[in-house]
């Protein structure tokens, strides 16, 4: 997005990337159709130490620009859900469109190309390549953060940051499925592949989406959510009956039992086994005979279910990495660094990211286009 912004000031660009293919994250996101923004996207949407770092940015080149992109190169797409726009087809229709248009304005990509060193000189920078030596004015890091290895993902960015004595900020695993203690994993082993909607909350944070039992722990958008909120050691509330009172499910019901209850809430898998597990002696006697204590305790387990994840899969799954380059070390208007002119970073390999849903790449987007107006 960076390459094309500035191509078309007439800038001349050369995208490098180590990996065989640019835009990998492109073609394995939103499930191979590429959740490429949102309809509503809000600064809540975004986490970042300074909470006001990247409103300029997402103003300035917003999900409509890049829609009308979209448009322009006839991509057919769809809301699926909470605003998010998939394409129809393929992911790779978004790659092809944003190489489209770098070719457009003349800007090249090698693929295969790793960096291994970056000299700053008076007019810019000198970078020693695998593929021999360039000469540049202008420097953008957009090496994203450190998920998914296997994808091509490293800390370059932060160790540019580093060599340039910018401060990074610790960075941790976002977007991640729980895993859970061996105990709870073998509790839940039948239930892989179950989902169901819940509100899901930690550290003052709600979402209220799907959770999925997996055979490692959960997973599910509304963990996913969470995870970019938690913390190790932190405990997740889990409210499994997000729809209802069911203190006031019971009182109407006093002569059904809970199994009957949670089969019109839950499948009947997720009832047995969550039955069987936290209500084994009271499950199948009506409420009538169950005590006003224990139901209470029935309530509030089912409402308000409190467990400590082992750890999160960390970044061999993450779809994002929480923190990276300190906001503070950057310009919000042109993304070049406060301490080295002529050396910008953009997209995830900053300290923003943000929730699930399209905003991630919108970040990328915006971020690049408005750096591609000053490079
Ligand atoms: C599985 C998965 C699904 C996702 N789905 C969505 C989604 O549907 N919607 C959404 O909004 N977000 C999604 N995301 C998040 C989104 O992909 C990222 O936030 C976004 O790609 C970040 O863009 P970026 O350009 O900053 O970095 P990246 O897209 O990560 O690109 C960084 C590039 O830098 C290259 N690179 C890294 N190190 C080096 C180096 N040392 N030398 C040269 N090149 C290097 C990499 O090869 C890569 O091509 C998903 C992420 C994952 C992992």
């Amino acid at each position: 997005m960076c390459a094309i912004s500035a191509g078309q000031r007439g800038r001349s660009v050369l995208v490098l990337d180590h990996a065989n293919k640019v835009g990998k994250k492109i073609l394995m996101s939103g499930g191979g159709r590429c959740n490429f923004t949102n309809l509503d996207i809000q600064h809540e949407n975004y986490i970042s130490h300074n909470p006001h770092f990247f409103k300029s940015a997402l103003s300035r080149y917003s999900q409509w620009d890049f829609i009308e992109m979209v448009e322009k190169h006839n991509i057919d797409y769809h809301e699926k859900k909470l605003g998010q726009l998939f394409c129809d087809n393929k992911a790779k229709d978004i790659l092809n469109m944003l190489l489209d248009e770098c070719a457009q304005v003349k800007a090249q990509v090698r693929s295969l190309c790793s960096v291994t060193q970056i000299e700053k000189v008076e007019s810019g920078f000198k970078l020693k390549t695998s593929q021999g030596n360039w000469q540049c004015q202008s420097l953008v890091i957009a090496t994203g953060g450190l998920s998914i290895p296997k994808m091509g993902a490293t800390g370059f960015g932060y160790d540019v940051a580093k060599q340039f004595d910018i401060k990074v900020l610790a960075t941790q695993a976002g977007l991640v499925p729980f895993t859970l203690i061996e105990k709870m994993k073998s509790d839940f082993a039948e239930l892989s592949g179950t989902s169901v909607d819940c509100i899901v909350s930690c550290n003052g944070q709600s979402f209220r989406e799907n959770i999925l039992f997996t055979h490692r722990g959960l997973s599910g958008p509304a963990i996913l959510q969470i995870s970019s909120y938690w913390i190790q050691g932190n405990s997740i509330q889990i409210n499994l009956l997000p729809e209802i009172d069911l203190l006031i499910i019971i009182e109407e019901n006093l002569n059904k039992t809970l199994t009957q209850i949670l089969q019109d809430y839950f499948s009947k898998k997720l009832t047995q086994v969550l039955s069987e597990l936290w209500f084994k002696d009271l499950h199948s006697k009506p409420f009538a005979e169950i005590s006003k204590n224990n139901r209470n305790n029935i309530a509030k387990k089912l409402h308000q279910w409190q467990f400590m994840p082992n750890g999160s899969e960390g970044y061999r799954t993450a779809e994002v990495t929480l923190g990276g380059i300190d906001t503070d070390e950057v310009s919000s208007k042109t993304f070049e660094s406060q301490k080295v002119k002529n050396l910008y970073f953009i997209g995830e390999v900053l300290d923003v990211t943000a929730h699930l849903g399209g905003y991630n790449f919108q970040w990328a987007w915006s971020s690049g286009h408005a750096a591609g107006q000053y490079v």
